[in-house]
């Protein structure tokens, strides 16, 4: 939906921003806010007719951004979609009442004031997010660390790369990715480590996708426990069992010692600690590797001698390997193998993290973790200490860090933090052990949450709400993952009351009396004065230097091209890839090894919770839903949350495809409450890609958005001992089967309210259509249509019809609101999949005619809306239309496009087109008996 925005205010808002394109027309250059690619985007914004307004017409990858040239993935293509006002908090509130700001403001303010006069600056706390731009992300850790004076402060990025900032900083003495995406096309071979690039990292994955089409000879190896689409491109797959990673990586040092593989020059020159760290390696034969991880010895064999034989490396990581109990050891052992085989600080070199938010980088650069100053100093650190305080001429620094998320919430479960304010984030959704949370902000003297959206779980825990703006108000900068700053770009104004989070923080901090330090004008004000400290007293002790930006203007600042870091007089262009020389930045100026002793993850799995319990994302979804669960654009393609399991398994404890299963942990059980959302029930879906014994769950559904698909539940505190990062990819779980007498599809013009949702359904989950909402719920409950013709007396005339089949009872039933359908309902005992476009296209219409009518009590749709389950987004591409194509002969992705167009624009489902492709080609000539025997599918 496009947003109509005043002429007047959008001229105001920043003046500079956006350049002529055509005479109706401008072209903003902003970045696309929903992951840490950080791809450039073109915002056509023209007139419409209605006197004075502006549309964002349409957005499109900006071809001269060098995270993307030109594409962008299903998200990106549609942000207009998920920008529009509806669902945005537009005033702020105390306890639900609506303020004005200088209330808003001044309440904070004095109860922050409050608190840390009766309790000391450490009884506060900020819990901020990868989602702010870097400027926002300064002036916060400014207030916090220099005026309130504690390191109280930490962010969302520690859930997802914080263990990867940790490994970076042991090796090379500073939170540095050496490499950048290039160096991905030019690498030989990349070996992909946790990571779901195909549908987490969309652009960067097609660019290594085209890549190896130019040239065949490059290899790729994928190592998860899942195969997943970015297998649709792997040599070899090794699908390790969960939490091995670092006896695999061990094994890789041991065989390039054996082999005479290791770059011993680079190693007596650049590094110090390989003995130890060969030491640790040793037990780690080909043979104990493969028994450890679980996978064929040959395979291990390959990837070692694909590693070592190769010139060009690079070892692209994400949560796989961050979220772990052992993340910052992971992450060392792969850069172990890369210093001792020589291979970073060269072209398609290098350990490579790949950060999942937005501006996770940005965030790390103005020490948005509890445990940095600004500008990539350390705490611990005296000299830096000093440096900051000076810089800022703060009245405080703190000396120690400050509590990392888990332990924020710890604190706050305790009672030793009074006051939180969370910003731009969901911890209710995204942190693990979600009754405690709920129990800690229950308990919190005072809550504060600024966001852009008006519902979220978070939203729901606070006293204070503060409106702040969102992507195309929001003016600053962001880093993306390969250490480029681009312009997030100010599009249009402010909406209803809602300021930007920079905005919010400096008039919380000038109203607790810190006059001095916050007063901006506008963001590159604080940009220069970030810029300002990297430069600082550096001397060439921090990579991190911005120096050639410290002056720049605001003319400049406006006009700033993307451009990597570090940036300084020597180098103004910005430096592509770090350690070319050899030299670090420990106090050593060598690289560390680091001795890696493999360790299990934290919780095991016991008779009681035989299930390893994995986590991730799904193709269009981002985060907690806020944003892109609110078009049909993007909900179409994995409509509710589910559980996947090795067909197996699902044979082994009698559970069917589609059935309903309760998971439960050793954490979730301790919470007992009734109105606790500790359930997680979900539906399950076979899959022949997950490892025997492991059970995969998407992140992203909430309280929000279901009666019980929130995982965060399950999860439980475990944390690596150095990141802090939590351990979100492995827990332990039972599986249960639910019984329920009836299952129903749901679709109504209008929201339901949840509460009546909870009262017929043991069982719900909603999402958003083209033309209202669907809702799956579950049941044991007699007689749902009394209750909703009780509870939605606005709907004047009801239609229902009964049959009894082989299963059970059918009923389907659609009621009218003057004269207009308004909801339809069709529940049996064996789950309807009604095709969603025959609903909506009878939604939209004005009245049905008898043939609808009776096509709806029979539950009969037209054979035109029988396309099946949405895999091209783009081109609004069912599965079952694929499938009928694969049959006529499109036995390529490149055919299915030719035909239906599937593919051909963001690119995001090609792998799922390569899976259908295989999976039907290869059904076709195999009868299979036991899907067990498909090696296509197994991956073997
Ligand atoms: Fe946005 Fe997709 Fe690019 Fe990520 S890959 S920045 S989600 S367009």
């Amino acid at each position: 939906m496009s947003a109509h925005i005043p002429l007047s205010s959008i001229v105001a808002a920043d003046g500079d921003r956006a350049f002529q394109c055509k005479p109706s027309a401008t072209l903003a250059k902003t970045t696309c806010p929903y992951c840490g690619v950080g791809c450039g985007v073109d915002v056509e914004i023209a007139k419409v007719a209605v006197e004075g307004e502006l549309r964002l017409n349409k957005v499109k990858g900006s071809s001269d951004h060098p995270a993307n040239f030109g594409r962008l993935c299903v998200k990106g293509s549609k942000l207009l979609e998920t920008n529009g006002l509806e669902d945005r908090l537009l005033s702020p509130k105390i306890q639900g009442q609506e303020v004005d700001w200088h209330q808003a403001t001044e309440h904070v303010a004095s109860k922050f004031t409050q608190i840390i006069a009766e309790h000391g600056p450490g009884a506060v706390a900020f819990y901020v997010s990868g989602q702010l731009l870097t400027e926002d992300y300064y002036v916060a850790n400014k207030l916090m660390k220099g005026y309130i004076g504690t390191a109280n402060i930490d962010t969302n990025s520690r859930l997802c790369m914080s263990s990867a900032v940790s490994a970076y900083k042991r090796a090379f003495g500073a939170d540095a990715v050496p490499c950048n995406y290039e160096d991905l096309e030019l690498a030989d071979l990349i070996v992909f480590v946790g990571s779901n690039a195909a549908w987490t990292h969309p652009v960067l994955f097609q660019r290594i996708e085209r890549a190896k089409k130019l040239n065949p000879a490059m290899q790729i190896v994928t190592v998860d426990p899942r195969q997943t689409g970015t297998g649709e491109i792997a040599d070899l797959h090794l699908g390790i069992k969960s939490g091995t990673d670092t006896a695999l990586f061990n094994g890789l040092l041991r065989y390039l010692q054996q082999h005479s593989k290791l770059d011993q020059n680079y190693i007596d020159t650049n590094t110090q600690g390989f003995a130890d760290a060969l030491a640790c390696s040793k037990p780690w034969s080909i043979e104990k590797v493969a028994k450890t991880c679980d996978i064929p010895e040959a395979d291990v064999e390959t990837f070692y001698r694909l590693f070592s034989d190769s010139d060009r490396v690079i070892s692209a990581y994400t949560m796989g390997v961050n979220q772990s109990s052992s993340g910052t050891d992971k992450a060392n052992s792969i850069i172990n193998c890369h210093l001792a085989s020589g291979k970073l600080g060269k072209e398609g070199c290098g350990p490579f993290s790949l950060t999942g938010q937005p501006n996770a980088m940005g965030g790390r650069e103005v020490g948005g973790l509890a445990n940095m100053l600004a500008a990539h100093m350390d705490i611990d650190n005296p000299q830096h200490q000093q440096i900051v305080q000076s810089y800022w001429q703060s009245p405080a620094i703190p000396k120690q860090i400050g509590l990392k998320a888990v332990d924020m919430f710890d604190e706050v479960d305790n009672g030793n933090i009074k006051a939180i304010w969370i910003m731009a984030t969901n911890p209710m959704v995204s942190m693990p052990n979600r009754g405690k949370i709920v129990r800690a902000l229950e308990k919190c003297e005072f809550v504060v949450v600024s966001d852009c959206v008006v519902k979220n779980d978070t939203l729901a825990m606070a006293d204070v709400v503060l409106p702040a703006t969102g992507w195309s108000e929001k003016n600053g900068t962001v880093t993306n993952s390969e250490r480029r700053i681009s312009r997030q770009r100010g599009i249009l104004p402010a909406p209803g009351l809602a300021k930007h989070d920079w905005q919010i923080i400096c008039d919380v901090a000038k109203a607790m009396g810190f006059k001095q330090g916050f007063n901006y004008a506008n963001p590159s004000e604080i940009f220069r004065e970030h810029a300002g400290l990297t430069a600082y007293q550096n001397n060439g002790t921090r990579v991190l230097n911005l120096s050639a930006l410290e002056n720049i203007s605001e003319n400049e600042y406006n006009r700033l091209k993307p451009i990597q870091w570090p940036i300084s007089q020597d180098s103004p262009e910005g430096i592509a890839r770090l350690f070319a020389d050899g030299r670090f930045y420990t106090q050593s100026k060598k690289a560390q090894f680091i001795a890696i002793q493999p360790k299990a993850p934290e919780v095991a799995t016991t008779d009681a919770f035989p299930f390893v319990l994995n986590s991730g994302r799904v193709r269009d979804q981002w985060h907690t839903m806020t944003r892109t669960g609110k078009t049909a654009e993007l909900t179409g393609h994995i409509d509710r949350a589910f559980v996947h399991m090795h067909p197996s398994d699902a044979k082994d404890n009698g559970i069917y495809e589609g059935d309903f299963v309760l998971l439960s942990s050793g954490t979730s059980s301790k919470f007992t409450d009734t109105d606790k959302p500790k359930k997680v029930i979900m539906p399950v879906k076979l899959q022949q890609q997950q490892r025997r014994g492991e059970l995969f769950v998407p992140i992203h559904w909430s309280a929000t958005n279901s009666s019980s698909s929130a995982i965060a539940a399950l999860y439980s505190d475990a944390t690596d001992a150095i990141s802090g990062q939590p351990e979100l990819k492995h827990t332990a779980v039972n599986v249960e089967l639910c019984q329920f007498g009836n299952h129903a599809q749901l679709f109504t013009r209008t929201k339901l309210n949840h509460n009546l949702l909870n009262q017929i359904a043991e069982y719900w989950s909603e999402v958003t259509i083209e033309q209202g909402y669907l809702v799956y719920f579950s049941t044991n409950h007699a007689d749902v249509v009394s209750e909703l013709q009780v509870n939605l007396p606005l709907c004047s005339e009801w239609f229902s019809s009964q049959q009894k089949n082989d299963l059970g009872e059918v009923r389907n039933t659609f009621a009218l609101r003057d004269g207009r359908l308004d909801l339809v309902l069709f529940s049996d005992s064996n789950a309807p999949q009604m095709d969603v476009n025959w609903l909506n296209s009878l939604l939209q219409l004005a009245a049905l005619d008898e043939q609808q009518k009776s096509a709806l009590l029979r539950a009969m749709p037209d054979p035109e809306f029988a396309q099946g389950r949405l895999v091209c987004s783009c081109f609004k591409v069912g599965e079952n239309t694929i499938v009928d194509a694969i049959n006529r002969g499109c036995n390529s992705v490149d055919k299915l496009g030719h035909e239906l167009k599937c593919g051909t624009n963001c690119g995001s489902c090609k792998t799922e087109l390569q899976q259908l492709v295989k999976r039907h080609i290869f059904e076709e000539n195999v009868t299979i008996l036991d899907p067990e025997l498909n090696p296509l599918q197994t991956g073997t």
